[in-house]
């Protein structure tokens, strides 16, 4: 079984394998649960902090994407507050 390379994750197709499971992910929670602002940006942030070595390259991103996580976890991640950070 190969490995993905950002998170760990053994999984057929290593990193690329990985990437497929997200993106299938994202497809059905687009289509099935009618996800919030919120909700997407919280799967999208997890991802990134999973996967570092590219998608938090800058602290900029690194940045975008913990405060975003820790807006979700400790004030419920409301869209507005969201919007703030990303200003
Ligand atoms: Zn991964």
């Amino acid at each position: 079984m190969e490995v993905c390379e950002g998170c760990g994750l053994p999984i057929a197709g290593g990193t690329a394998g990985c990437q497929a499971l997200f993106d299938e992910f994202r497809a059905r929670e687009m289509s099935e649960l009618a996800p919030t602002y919120a909700s997407t940006r919280l799967t999208v942030d997890v991802y990134c902090l999973q996967h570092p070595d590219r998608y938090c390259v800058s602290a900029k991103s690194l940045a975008a994407h913990l405060t975003g996580v820790g807006w979700a976890v400790e004030r419920a991640g409301g869209d507005w507050g969201l919007r703030a950070l990303q200003r």
